[in-house]
C-alpha cells in the first residue's frame, strides 16, 4: 500500500510550497522510491485554463492535455516524470463531478453535503493515483492556498478524516510557515508560525514535520521554542532559508536529514539518496563560467510567473552551454510606441544576445513583437519564437520578405486579407473557452538536415501544445518561395509545427511549447540550441569589439605619431 504525504502552507501564500513538495518528492525518489506529486487547488474554476496569467501565472499543460498549475511543472521537473489530469484536482472539478452525479439521481434520494459527500470526493482522489498504479510508493499531495482559508477547510477536513481512517505510519504531514525576521528588532518571530500550526492543529491535523521559510537562518532558541508551542520533536523543524537557486532546495533538506527522518516517519525501509548528479547539476547553475543575455518580448512580463516554464527552460539550457542565462524583460507594447525607432530598439537590446518571443492570446502588444522579430531577424540576432511567437514570426516575414503588407492573424483581425495565420478547422464552432483548445502532446515530424532536426538528432518528436490558431496552409508556398523552411510538421504534413530561415545564424519558431518539457538535468534540444547560438553571436560581438579597439588604438597612435609634438619630439 502507498504512503501518503500532505503538505500545507500557511501565515503567507508564495512560501514555495510546490518547490517544497517537489524537493520531498525529489529526495525520496533519489531514496528509489516511486513517488508521484498531486496538487488539491480549493478555488471553484474546474482547471486554470481559463484564468489569466496575472491571476494564476503559467498554465502548466500536460502530456494528456490536462490544463493544470504550475506546480505540477516544477513536479515534472524535481521527479523526472510526466504527470497527467488526475495529479491536479480544484475544488471546482469536485463539484463538477458530485453534481454530475446528483443529476444522475445517484445520490438516492440524500442531501447532498460537504460533509460526507464533498470529502469523500476529495479522499477518493487523494487515493485515485495510487490505486491506478500499484507500484506507487508515496504519493505527495499539496493542498493551495492556507490554512485558515474558508476555501481550503473541506479539503483539510478530508486529509483529517483520511489520516484518521490510516494507521499511524501510513500517513504524514509537513506544514510550512513564515518566520519573518524583524529588522528593527534584530530576530525571527515565531508567532506566527505558532498561530499557523494552531489553526491546523484546531481543523484535527497535528503537523509531522514543519518547514520553516525565512530569510535567516532560525537558529536552536528559535527551533527548541517552535517545537514546544507547536506539539513536534525539535529534530522534526527545518530550516527553510531562501536559497539561490530552487534546485538547492533538496540538498537543503537532505543535509537536515529530512528525508531520511521522514522515512522512518513512514517506515519506509530506503538507502540513502544519491545526489551526486543533482549536486553537479547545482553546482553549474550557482557558478556559471560566463554568461549572456536574452531579451524575452511579452506582455506578462510584470508577472513572472506568467513564463515559470520559460525562466526554468533557461536555466537548464545554461549548465550544457557553461553560461547563466540573464534574462531581460521587455514589455512588447513598450515597443509599439511609434517613438520607438530603430535607434531605440538597438538601445533596448543593446548586449542581448538572442531574443524569445513566448506564447501568449489577444492582440495586446503584437506589433511590439513583431518589430521586436524584425529587429532579430535584420540583424542576426538568434530568435526563438514559441506559439503566438511563431504566429508573429509568420506575420512578420509575411510583409516583409513575402510582401503580403496586411499580413495578419485572424485572432487580431476577422477580415484581414491576408490571414497567415488562422484558426484551426476543429476549433470553428467552439463555443465553450474551458479545455477546448489543441492541447497535450502531439507528434512532429522533422525535415532531415534541418535545424530543429539537427538540434533533436530525431526524425519524429512529440511536443506540448495548446493553442486555436495555426499557420494558415495558402501561404505555404509562397512562403518557402521567400526562404522559409517548414521544418517540423504533423505526421500528415497538414500542420506546421516549426519554421526556421536557413540564411539566418538562428531563426527559429515553434507552435507547440518546448518549455513544457525542459529538465534540470536534461535541457530542451531548443533552448540548448538557442542559448548556443547566443553563446555564438556573444562570441562574434566581442571579437568585433576587440577588432575595432585595436583599430582605435592603431588610429590613436597613429595620430600621435603625425601630431607636431610627436614629430618634434623625434
Ligand atoms: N493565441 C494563439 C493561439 O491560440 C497562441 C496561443 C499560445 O501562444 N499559447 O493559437
Amino acid at each position: 500500500m502507498a504512503k501518503y504525504l500532505f503538505v500545507t502552507g500557511g501565515v503567507v501564500s508564495a512560501l514555495g510550497k510546490g518547490i517544497a513538495a517537489a524537493s520531498l518528492g525529489n529526495l525520496l525518489k533519489a531514496r528509489g522510491l516511486n513517488v508521484v506529486l498531486q496538487k488539491f487547488d480549493p478555488y471553484l474554476n474546474v482547471d486554470p485554463g481559463t484564468m489569466s496569467p496575472y491571476q494564476h501565472g503559467e498554465v502548466f499543460v500536460l502530456d494528456d492535455g490536462a490544463e493544470c498549475d504550475l506546480d505540477l511543472g516544477h513536479y515534472e521537473r524535481f521527479t523526472d516524470t510526466k504527470l497527467n489530469q488526475y495529479n491536479n484536482l480544484t475544488c471546482g472539478r469536485v463539484y463538477e463531478t458530485i453534481l454530475a452525479k446528483e443529476r444522475k439521481g445517484e445520490y438516492l434520494g440524500r442531501t447532498v453535503q460537504v460533509i460526507p459527500h464533498v470529502t469523500d470526493e476529495i479522499k477518493r482522489r487523494i487515493t485515485l493515483c495510487a490505486n491506478n498504479d500499484p507500484t506507487i510508493d508515496v504519493v505527495i499531495t499539496e493542498i493551495g492556498g492556507t490554512v485558515g482559508d474558508i476555501e481550503s477547510q473541506p479539503f483539510l477536513e478530508a486529509i483529517r478524516q483520511f489520516r484518521l481512517e490510516q494507521s499511524y505510519h501510513d500517513t504524514a504531514s509537513v506544514h510550512l510557515t513564515l518566520v519573518p525576521y524583524i529588522k528593527a528588532a534584530g530576530e525571527i518571530k515565531t508567532k506566527p508560525t505558532q498561530h499557523s500550526v494552531r489553526e491546523l492543529r484546531g481543523i484535527g491535523i497535528q503537523p509531522d514535520f514543519l518547514m520553516c521559510r525565512t530569510e535567516q537562518p532560525i537558529g536552536e532558541e528559535a527551533r527548541r521554542k517552535i517545537a514546544l508551542f507547536c506539539n513536534l520533536p525539535q529534530g522534526h523543524v527545518f530550516d527553510g532559508t531562501d536559497a539561490k537557486s530552487i534546485y538547492e532546495v533538496p540538498m537543503n533538506l537532505h543535509r537536515q536529514n529530512f528525508d531520511e527522518l521522514l522515512c522512518q516517519r513512514l517506515m519506509l525501509e530506503t538507502e540513502a539518496p544519491d545526489m551526486d548528479s543533482w549536486e553537479r547539476m547545482v553546482n553549474s547553475i550557482l557558478n556559471p563560467p560566463d554568461t549572456v543575455r536574452i531579451a524575452i518580448v511579452g506582455k506578462y512580463v510584470e508577472l513572472k510567473d506568467a513564463y515559470k516554464s520559460i525562466i526554468e527552460s533557461f536555466i537548464h539550457a545554461g549548465i550544457p552551454n557553461h553560461v547563466g542565462v540573464d534574462q531581460v524583460w521587455v514589455d512588447s507594447e513598450d515597443l509599439e510606441n511609434s517613438e520607438v525607432g530603430d535607434q531605440r530598439l538597438k538601445e533596448i537590446f543593446e548586449d542581448c544576445h538572442g531574443i524569445l518571443i513566448p506564447g501568449g492570446f489577444g492582440d495586446r502588444g503584437i506589433e511590439g513583437k513583431i518589430r521586436a522579430i524584425r529587429f532579430a531577424r535584420l540583424n542576426k540576432i538568434p530568435f526563438f519564437g514559441i506559439c503566438l511567437g511563431l504566429q508573429c514570426a509568420m506575420i512578420e516575414i509575411g510583409r516583409d520578405l513575402v510582401g503580403l503588407e496586411k499580413a495578419n492573424s485572424s485572432e487580431f483581425d476577422q477580415a484581414n486579407v491576408h490571414p497567415v495565420i488562422h484558426l484551426m478547422e476543429d476549433q470553428k464552432g467552439v463555443i465553450n473557452k474551458g479545455g477546448t483548445m489543441r492541447l497535450g502532446s502531439w507528434p512532429c515530424h522533422l525535415k532531415p538536415g534541418s535545424r530543429a532536426y539537427n538540434s533533436y538528432g530525431e526524425l519524429e518528436i512529440k511536443e506540448r501544445h495548446r493553442h486555436r490558431y495555426e499557420v494558415n496552409n495558402a501561404y505555404r508556398q509562397q512562403f518557402e518561395e521567400a526562404g522559409v523552411v517548414f521544418s517540423g510538421t504533423s505526421p500528415d504534413g497538414e500542420l506546421v509545427e516549426i519554421m526556421e530561415l536557413p540564411s539566418h545564424p538562428f531563426f527559429v519558431a515553434v507552435q507547440f511549447h518546448p518549455e513544457l518539457k525542459s529538465r534540470p538535468r536534461e535541457a530542451h534540444p531548443l533552448f540548448k540550441s538557442l542559448v548556443e547560438a547566443a553563446v555564438d553571436h556573444q562570441n562574434m560581438c566581442r571579437e568585433e569589439a576587440a577588432k575595432k579597439a585595436v583599430e582605435n588604438e592603431e588610429i590613436a597612435s597613429e595620430g600621435e605619431s603625425n601630431s607636431p609634438v610627436s614629430r618634434s619630439e623625434a
